[in-house]
């Protein structure tokens, strides 16, 4: 009895892992160290937001995150077998987690260069208000898209035991603190691992910080691949869209790509000559 009532708590803990390190994130540093004008008590649109993208992760049923991998291995799947005991587990999770945000990266990426993609990715960036919240801020389908391109790849090229799965998903908590309004900064050692500081500049409404740090949680992906781009000190700029274009309501978040297309079309209709 007690096992399974383990592993019901142990799920449920990963699956709301996230709110946990929101809720301490935003009562403490938030609170102590922001790094710019706070969110609005009124605004709550990211948790609307947050919720529908839950709701699509557990509909997506099979596909909802490490899940698709754990399935994919118990299929027979996984070129590469990774240890899953001893020192060796330890081994197993740091590849399993370079291999991971490799893929997240390069998801990143084609989400900034492919049009549908970034008609669904730009409700991320359309926050002016950049903070924890702000990593909830995703568009419902895109972990059902996840879930079938970077876990899907990861899981079939390893084959590893679900603690590790387990341990990246806990190591992806991080992304709550990346999105955090505080003044956290590595300096010059920003390379190391991705900070407030270093991914506000990627959701910059500035054009001389387009195109830059794109890494999920080790920027050394930026400095191998192009778009490294440190913060300079005390650098902070206001975060969004350029054209300042974002939902006002709920229902606008949940059909936000039909909206953003619409919008571009109209234009570039009126930049034409
Ligand atoms: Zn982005
Ligand atoms: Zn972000």
């Amino acid at each position: 009895m007690v096992a399974p009532l383990a592993s019901v708590l142990a799920f449920a803990l990963v699956v709301t892992g996230p709110v946990w390190v929101m809720l301490l994130v935003r009562m403490v540093p938030e609170r102590l160290w922001p790094a710019s004008e706070p969110r609005p008590q009124r605004d709550r649109l990211n948790l609307f937001v947050w919720l529908a993208y839950m709701l699509a992760q557990f509909s997506a049923g099979p596909a909802f995150g490490g899940l698709i991998t754990v399935a994919v291995n118990a299929a027979g799947g996984g070129l590469i077998v990774l240890p899953s005991s001893g020192w060796g587990l330890v081994l197993a999770a740091a590849i399993y987690l370079l291999a991971m945000d490799l893929a997240e990266y390069a998801f990143h990426r084609a989400q900034h260069a492919i049009p549908a993609l970034w008609a669904m990715h730009s409700l991320h960036h359309s926050d002016p208000y950049f903070d924890s919240t702000t990593s909830a801020r995703h568009f419902w389908a895109e972990p059902v898209i996840k879930s079938l391109t970077v876990w899907l790849a990861v899981g079939v090229l390893f084959k590893v035991s679900p603690a590790i799965v387990a341990i990246y998903a806990a190591a992806t908590y991080y992304n709550v603190l990346i999105h955090s309004n505080t003044r956290l900064d590595l300096g010059r050692f920003n390379w190391v691992v991705n900070t407030p500081a270093y991914h506000r500049l990627h959701h910059s409404a500035l054009p001389e910080h387009w195109d830059c740090n794109f890494a999920a949680l080790l920027p050394i992906y930026d400095v191998i691949f192009g778009g490294y781009r440190p913060p300079r000190p005390g650098e902070r700029p206001p975060t969004g869209l350029d054209t300042g274009e974002r939902p006002r309501k709920a229902l606008e978040a949940a059909l936000w790509p039909l909206g953003y297309a619409r919008q571009r079309r109209r234009a570039a209709a009126q930049a034409a000559p």
